[in-house]
């Protein structure tokens, strides 16, 4: 029988479609089956990026005026929203997620081209009042080479999250996506040069972490570097980066919690409980992971939460149900290994294996699962699992709910479930993650608002005009008059 072509996806360099140095099969995690096969880049074609990059600073984008630029990104947000639809199911196939997601994915990346060419055209330096017969100014200029590696759980949008206020701030870019779901970043460069960016502005190298994304973060000609993943390959890089002493955006994980008082309104709650951790199958930073509970509501809540996963519908990320699969074999496992570990030390309320049924074929599909009785410093209330799995523990009063959701390492997101408003100012000021949230839970939030860790969940700011400053630097002028 011949072998299905598959379609091929090169890298983006200097504005020009290549290979790499040879290609990588990528699979689509609802069914285990090689669908695309993307253009495999190392060393040389990090160089060649790296100096694409420069060049096109040097020669158009550091000489363009921020309405030049609103412009031609307003183009690409258009160029998005006109593949909006073929965006959104490539996504669903490369990563899994299901359709309604990947559609809102789609949207929010248009959005943020949208909004820093909004932006960027009011941002701009102070004149500073100083000594007599001297005028003080600050400029804010972009640092040069920008250079962005990206994770496999949202790639259109976290790819466009980190390269879209540099874009705007005048930087030019080397993005290097994951290698399980590199291909909407891939569309996404090529839209930008059928948009009107500059060849070199916007270059996308695909590859593994090892061979694309090691040389990237150590290369001598990056001026700045956004990683967003792991804390693990986030010590990496950022040792990279200290050596080349240029400054590194961190996103790292969570272990977020929600936390629900007994006066909170339940039917309300319960929903975007469930769906903080169901949401990309639980693969996300910002996860809702862990529930904690006031005791007089603990066993009611628990019970109602069990219920809806019970009902959760699992299927392939183009079927659209609420539940799509991990994002591979080994994820699979790993999330496994703390469910079969969990059993052992917890109580396990809803799931607890792998998903099995004819629509689920060879497709990477686990149970969405809930543990009640978890300590504190359990592992599974400590680790960043990955995958949908909620773990459930008691509170007795505001000082402890505090207490408990700051006992982890990580510090991204929180919410507060409550009808008292001093209780959620409190809270808010009490809990030491990057965001608070008050009776809903907006993972990421809108792209107006910044966004970042605490804690090892990382440091630096995205999203926003926050990020305006994070990829740009700022620059002091005096003139003796
Ligand atoms: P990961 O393994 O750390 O990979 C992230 C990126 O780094 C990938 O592009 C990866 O390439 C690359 N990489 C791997 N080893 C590298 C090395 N030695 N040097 C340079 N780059 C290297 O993370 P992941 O598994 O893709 O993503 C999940 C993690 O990301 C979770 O911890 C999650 O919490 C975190 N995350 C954080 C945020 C946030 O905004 N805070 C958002 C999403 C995800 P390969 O794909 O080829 O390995």
């Amino acid at each position: 029988m011949s072998k299905v072509k598959m379609e091929s996806y090169p890298a983006i360099i200097g504005g020009e479609k290549v290979n790499g140095k040879g290609t990588f099969e990528d699979l689509d995690p609802s069914t285990g089956q090689p669908f695309a096969e993307v253009a495999r880049c190392g060393e040389a074609e990090i160089n060649q990026a790296v100096e694409a990059a420069r060049e096109a600073h040097e020669k158009t984008w550091r000489r363009t005026t921020p309405a030049e630029r609103a412009r031609v990104l307003h183009n690409i947000a258009e160029l998005l929203r006109r593949d909006h639809e073929e965006l959104a199911r490539l996504e669903s196939t490369d990563t899994g997620k299901p359709l309604t997601q990947t559609r809102a994915d789609v949207a929010v990346a248009a959005r943020y081209f949208e909004f820093y060419a909004n932006t960027i055209e009011s941002f701009y330096g102070d004149t500073i009042p100083t000594q007599q017969g001297v005028f003080a100014y600050t400029l804010r200029e972009p640092f040069g080479v920008a250079a962005q590696i990206i994770p496999w759980n949202y790639p259109i949008q976290i790819g466009c999250r980190s390269v879209v206020p540099a874009l705007a701030t005048g930087n030019c870019c080397v993005m290097k996506p994951a290698e399980e779901a590199p291909l909407t970043p891939i569309k996404v460069g090529e839209l930008a040069l059928e948009a009107g960016l500059p060849p070199g502005v916007l270059n996308v190298v695909p590859g593994f972490g090892e061979e694309a994304g090691a040389p990237l973060s150590a290369h001598k000609g990056i001026d700045h570097l956004a990683f967003t993943g792991s804390l693990e390959v986030g010590q990496i890089v950022s040792r990279a980066a200290a050596e080349n002493v240029i400054p590194v955006t961190l996103e790292l994980g969570g272990k977020s919690p929600n936390v629900v008082f007994a006066d909170a309104d339940l039917d309300g709650a319960i929903p975007i409980v469930v769906n903080s951790i169901i949401q990309a199958a639980g693969q996300t930073c910002a996860a809702g992971s862990r529930l904690l509970v006031e005791r007089r509501v603990h066993d009611e809540v628990l019970e109602r939460v069990a219920e809806r996963f019970k009902g959760i519908e699992i299927g392939p990320g183009l079927e659209d149900p609420d539940l799509g699969p991990i994002i591979s074999e080994e994820q699979l496992e790993r999330v496994d290994g703390y469910v079969q570990q969990g059993k052992g030390e917890a109580q396990l309320l809803a799931g607890g294996d792998r998903a099995r049924g004819d629509r689920l074929g060879g497709g990477y599909f686990f149970e969405p699962t809930l543990f009640g009785g978890v300590s504190h410093s359990d592992r599974l209330a400590q680790e960043e699992v990955f995958g949908p799995v909620l773990v459930a523990t008691p509170f007795d009063d505001p000082e402890e709910a505090a207490w408990m959701a700051n006992a982890t390492d990580y510090g991204l997101v929180a919410a507060v479930w409550t009808r008292d408003v001093s209780k959620a100012h409190h809270l808010a000021q009490e809990i030491r993650a990057g965001q608070v949230f008050v009776n809903t839970y907006g993972a990421g939030g809108g792209v107006e608002l910044p966004f970042g860790g605490f804690k090892k969940s990382g440091h630096g700011r995205e999203k926003g005009y926050e990020a305006l400053y994070e990829y740009s630097q700022i620059k002091t002028v005096a003139i003796k008059y």
